[in-house]
């Protein structure tokens, strides 16, 4: 059985008697340090047990960990309440950041550390006292895959462009209400206005090969395979399959081309991997210590190397062959502000839902 596994077996009764037993302790011995930490974690990488075990390592705070998707993880903290033994909240993307925010699952963070990491449009202000609601910790391009056969990159180079008359019947991407789909969405409406993001929308859907299926990576598949003529991936899904020593990934790759959208004008969207500290924390310094050791340069390091995930943290140097031959070592990202994006999923929504995008 591996440790995932094995993490994904901890049932929330097996945690709060954890939590139950931490309380206990600290009563009969005061001074007693804390030395666990519960994080609930939608990141579902393998890699990442490195992350965890380097932490505990350094700081004897040994780490328990449930892993589900995010949505899973909203739900299992409300259900939880005041009772929940959970310290730190790891979720990909802004959308579902922004959600447990509106919803009061996050403890506000106080951290020179962590403000000093990562820049201001990488962080997300609370709605309510205006602090510090969450951090991003990791970015993935939203990235554009077209059949190297059928179509150049400049037919390719901006959003704007999946949705001309030239890809009829020939887009694949996944589900509009997948957060990685409602964050781009979201930022296209910051980028064009409302009205403008609907029509794009429908020019999509106008334009699809099939009804949205799959995950990322079969999107990607699907122009290799010749179903697809243009495709949208985060970027993590393709230089995984990059560093695939699979003869069929190999092949794969070879058969797509990749843009970096919207170089000319406001930057290629990114998707945000970001952590927060729980509401009902009893934990907040380690849990704290926990998020700032994700900002350090080796944690950082490991996302670029590991995940195949660009860095957060400013001025962190990393060594991936395949994110440096994807993007050409450097690209113009955009620069909103991430909480703007992931209010405007439920705008995004009602949109999708208007112009038939499942
Ligand atoms: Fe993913």
């Amino acid at each position: 059985m591996s440790s995932r596994s094995i993490h994904q077996g901890l049932t929330k009764y097996a945690l709060l008697g954890l939590a139950g037993m931490g309380v206990v302790m600290h009563s009969a011995h005061a001074q007693a340090p804390m030395t666990s930490l519960n994080i609930y974690s939608a990141r579902h990488y393998p890699t990442d047990e490195a992350l965890y075990s380097d932490f505990t390592k350094s700081t004897g705070i040994k780490i328990n960990r449930v892993d589900a998707d995010d949505a899973g993880i909203l739900n299992r903290l409300k259900a939880e309440g005041t009772a929940s033994p959970a310290d730190v909240i790891l979720l990909v993307d802004a959308a579902r950041l922004w959600r447990a925010e509106v919803d009061g699952l996050f403890l506000p963070i106080k951290s020179k550390t962590l403000e000093a990491a990562i820049p201001e449009n990488l962080r997300a202000k609370r709605s309510d006292t205006g602090g510090i609601a969450w951090f991003g910790l990791s970015t993935r391009a939203r990235v554009i895959v077209f059949d190297k056969l059928k179509f150049k990159k400049s037919d390719v180079d901006t959003y704007e462009k999946l949705a001309d008359a030239q890809f009829k019947g020939k887009l694949c991407i996944r589900s509009g209400s997948h957060p990685y789909n409602l964050s781009l969405f979201g930022a296209m409406t910051e980028h064009l206005g409302p009205q403008a993001t609907e029509a794009w929308l429908k020019g999509l859907v106008a334009n699809m090969a099939r009804n949205p299926t799959g995950g990322d990576t079969d999107q990607i598949k699907g122009v290799a395979s010749g179903e697809c003529g243009v495709a949208v991936t985060n970027s993590y899904y393709l230089a995984r399959m990059m560093r695939s020593a699979n003869p069929a990934d190999k092949a794969t790759i070879e058969k797509v081309g990749v843009v970096f959208p919207n170089q000319g004008t406001w930057g290629t969207h990114l998707n945000i991997a970001g952590g927060a500290v729980a509401r009902h924390s009893k934990h907040t310094d380690n849990a704290v210590r926990f998020l700032e050791y994700l900002a350090s340069a080796s944690a950082q390091n490991h996302f670029a190397n590991g995940n195949n995930e660009w860095p957060a943290a400013k001025g962190v140097s990393f060594d991936n062959a395949a994110l440096k031959a994807m993007s050409g070592g450097n690209f113009k990202s955009e620069v909103l502000p991430i909480s703007a994006v992931g209010m405007n999923q439920i705008k995004v929504q009602q949109m999708l839902d208007r112009v038939g995008f499942r």
